[in-house]
């Protein structure tokens, strides 16, 4: 990461800090690593990322309803997905410094480097070797890799490192209050992924719904991993929250649905604004144990190019586990017609499409776009600055600010006959409180879209001035469309 991007990254967190969206948590005892609270502002950004989500994923697809499990699950339920073997990651020890790394993180770094001398070509030459290492699970020749590009450790700057090894990533905890002879028997998980609350409910959500095949079961919620390296903010949490959605497809049509999900998710942030160029696709070599096929959305934040979201086509993996280690059958009755046999498809285990998505890395992505330090030129020829978040309006914490020029003159009267007229639609912030163009610029910097005065002039034909945050534009405005306006908007 160069000098230039991790200034930009540590103002981002600054900002959010001092603005109310993210604050470390349990701050006054120094905090949690890789654990944050969102903010007044924070919470609402993040909310209206949810309801986005939720509302294009189950209101505008017809064939999409939601659920909401339970973190805690039967412990049974991770053993049959595969996270108790497999959900790990190779690590590395550097010996001197005792730090612990992701192996691919650090081969990575070292790419990365490579770039930015110039060596492109083997970059790419070293990822891609990386790729097929990991895939292969082959830490002998991951760790020589290591040796060979002589990678060492940035605290301790030497390459003394162990062995590799994997490490498991999900947090255990104990269930009830019952002693039983094996300790064993009372250990539960909280949930690394949304997925499997998902699956789980597959039939008790085809059969009360009645859906058929295709459709898919979208869920939000929590998520915890002990993720090892996690000092990127947001980006890589302990505790997080997932929007996901499983769709369920019959046999042999799952090419074309991944397909489509591929494209209609990267559809779906272009729908918020967000510059088609930051975005790219990154198909998966290493596949997870359940995939068959996979890519993430991946968006250049301030860190490089980074995973937002992930699309994979997960086969019948995860349904046949669970019938298998649970004995019930998951299966679903096709009454359609199959033209090769003239009959119906009968039985079958769906295959399925997975969308996955981070919301905590969603509200990055979203907060890192929108944050400027934008140089203004003024008339007069001098210069000044200010601190704007371009968020988009539809998703923007505050909608619309009322703010009266004075606290008198029956001005601040009218501004709350305004703020009560358009509080019930969106979320609204008055304000009375210091010059005008400082109260301008604290909307600017937590992404209000708009601002209304009052002045002297509202009184005499019912006008106000609005303010445009991206432009700064002013104009006045009859105060009776400020609400439509403010609608039509978001
Ligand atoms: P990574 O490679 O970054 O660890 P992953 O491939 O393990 O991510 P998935 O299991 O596919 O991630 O999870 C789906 C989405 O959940 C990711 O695209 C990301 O947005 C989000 N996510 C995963 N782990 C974290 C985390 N520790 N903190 C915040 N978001 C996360």
């Amino acid at each position: 990461m160069s000098t230039q991007q991790d200034n930009k990254f540590q103002q981002i967190i600054s900002h959010a800090k001092e603005y109310g969206f993210v604050f470390p948590s349990s701050e006054i005892y120094d905090g949690l690593s890789a654990v944050y609270d969102y903010g007044p502002y924070g919470c609402e950004l993040k909310k209206n990322i949810r309801d986005y989500w939720w509302k294009s994923m189950t209101q505008l697809h017809d064939n999409i309803v939601g659920i909401d499990a339970a973190i805690f699950m039967h412990p049974t339920t991770w053993k049959a997905s595969g996270h108790i073997d497999n959900f790990s990651d190779p690590m590395i020890d550097n010996k001197d410094s005792k730090k612990r790394y992701r192996v691919d993180h650090l081969i990575e770094a070292k790419a990365e480097e490579l770039a930015q001398e110039g060596k492109k070509e083997e970059e790419q030459a070293l990822l891609q070797k990386m790729d097929e290492l990991l895939a292969a699970e082959d830490f002998v020749a991951l760790k020589k890799m290591i040796d060979d590009y002589n990678i060492k450790c940035s605290i301790s700057d030497t390459a003394n490192w162990t062995d590799i090894r994997q490490f498991n990533l999900m947090f255990k905890t104990e269930f009830g209050a019952v002693a039983t002879d094996n300790p064993d028997d009372n250990i539960v998980y909280l949930r690394p992924e949304t997925a499997q609350g998902i699956f789980v409910n597959f039939l008790n959500v085809q059969k009360t719904a009645r859906m058929k095949i295709p459709f898919g079961i979208a869920q939000t919620g929590k998520a915890f991993r002990n993720e090892i390296v996690a000092r990127q903010f947001i980006f890589r949490m302990r505790e997080f929250e997932q929007m996901e959605m499983q769709f369920f497809v019959r046999p042999g049509t799952e090419g074309e649905w991944y397909q489509f999900w591929k494209e209609e998710r990267l559809k779906w942030h272009i729908s918020l604004g967000l510059p088609k160029e930051k975005y790219r696709y990154h198909d998966h070599i290493k596949l997870a144990h359940y995939a068959k096929e996979a890519c993430d959305i991946e968006f250049e934040f301030p860190i490089g190019f980074k995973e937002v979201e992930g699309i994979h086509s997960r086969s019948d993996f995860d349904l046949t586990q669970h019938q298998q280690y649970s004995r019930k059958k998951q299966q679903y009755f096709d009454n359609d017609i199959n033209p090769a046999t003239g009959k119906p498809y009968g039985n079958y285990v769906p295959y399925v499409i997975e969308t996955s998505i981070g919301l905590d890395r969603m509200f990055l992505l979203i907060l890192a776009n929108a944050y400027e330090e934008e140089v203004i030129n003024k008339e007069d020829g001098s210069t000044d600055s200010r601190t704007v978040l371009h968020i988009p309006a539809k998703i923007a914490p505050v909608k619309l600010a009322i703010l009266p020029l004075l606290k008198k003159d029956g001005l601040p009267e009218i501004a709350q006959q305004l703020l009560a007229e358009c509080k019930p639609h969106f979320k609204c912030f008055y304000e009375e409180k210091d010059a005008i163009g400082k109260r301008y610029r604290r909307q600017d910097a937590i992404g209000t879209p708009f601002c209304i005065t009052i002045d002297h002039q509202t009184k005499e034909d019912n006008t106000v001035t609005i303010r445009y945050r991206d432009s700064m534009k002013q104009e006045r405005i009859a105060i009776s469309s400020v609400k439509q306006l403010v609608l039509e908007a978001i």
